[in-house]
């Protein structure tokens, strides 16, 4: 059994401002939006990565969406894309990148990860980033580096690993992040996390509130903006987990994904 997910062990990691911070030294990420009628999930994970202390957030949209995200945004920035290319051109300056909420089941998704992954922006991938490539995994372990974070609930998982979970949730994290070589974060009711090394802690505040549509894309969007303050990507994520829950239950009854981000923080301030 693995140990239980404890603030004491990332705590005195998280990157708190200091005294000369600027917005742009406190890290910057980028979402990845979905086209028109698909832009909330990444506006859910662009809201908590700025919430979760990113000091600049941008989202990268196609074209037929710029219209429709740039009357909703206000602290988040915004710019449209047709090609991978132009998409990593963009990220270049990005500290982490988060791809895959509602961005879509289709090849430009597939070639907008391949070219994220030539920024050496650490990204999260994960839902249609994750699931578009179940016939080919390869091709998504290809991209990936130590600084990256895998966020599929059991569903994408096991599309990726097929088989992989009969040896059991934790085991089953374990290996998989030994074989693509970064972060692994098992989502479900006791959220599992694992590095490439063996380190694997299994969330232990989980709230049912957070079965919710949306829910995933914030957690995609909090270990995106601790990623994009340079946090260890095992700390960022353990944490982010830690800290999805601990608003999650602050709310309680009722919660939705949209509440999320305005309750971390509260969540901050109680480790400051
Ligand atoms: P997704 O499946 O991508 O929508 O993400 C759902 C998020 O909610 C993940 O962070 C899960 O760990 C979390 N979650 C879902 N169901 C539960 C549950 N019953 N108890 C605790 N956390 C949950
Ligand atoms: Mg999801």
């Amino acid at each position: 059994m693995n140990p239980i997910n404890d603030p004491m062990t990332w705590q005195g990691r998280l990157p708190w401002p200091g005294a000369e911070a600027h917005k742009h030294a406190r890290g910057r990420l980028g979402v990845v939006s979905g086209g028109a009628l698909s832009t909330g999930a990444a506006r859910l994970a662009a809201r908590a990565g700025l919430r979760i202390g990113a000091g600049l957030v941008k989202l990268f949209c196609p074209p037929d969406a710029a219209p429709v995200l740039a009357p909703t945004l206000e602290a988040v920035m915004l710019a449209s894309f047709v090609s991978g290319d132009q998409l990593a051109e963009l990220a270049q300056p990005m500290d982490a990148v988060v791809i895959g909420p509602a961005a879509g089941l289709t090849d430009a998704t597939a070639a907008n990860v391949a070219a994220l992954a030539r920024t050496g922006a650490a990204l999260v991938i994960d839902a249609d980033a994750l699931t578009l490539f179940r016939d080919r995994p390869g091709d998504l372990f290809a991209c990936l580096d130590r600084d990256d974070v895998l966020t599929p609930h059991e569903g994408e998982f096991e599309r990726l690993f097929p088989g992989l979970l009969a040896k059991g949730r934790e085991a089953a994290a374990i290996e998989a992040a030994e074989r693509v070589g970064c972060v692994v974060v098992l989502k479900g009711s006791a959220t599992v996390i694992a590095a490439p090394d063996g380190r694997c802690v299994v969330n232990g505040n989980g709230a049912p509130w957070l079965a919710t549509a949306g829910s995933g894309d914030v957690l995609a969007g909090m270990i995106g903006g601790l990623l994009a303050q340079h946090m260890d990507s095992f700390d960022a994520a353990c944490a982010a987990v830690w800290m999805h829950a601990d608003a999650a239950g602050r709310f309680g009854p009722g919660l939705i994904a949209e509440d999320l981000p305005g309750l971390i923080p509260g969540v901050l301030a109680g480790l400051y």
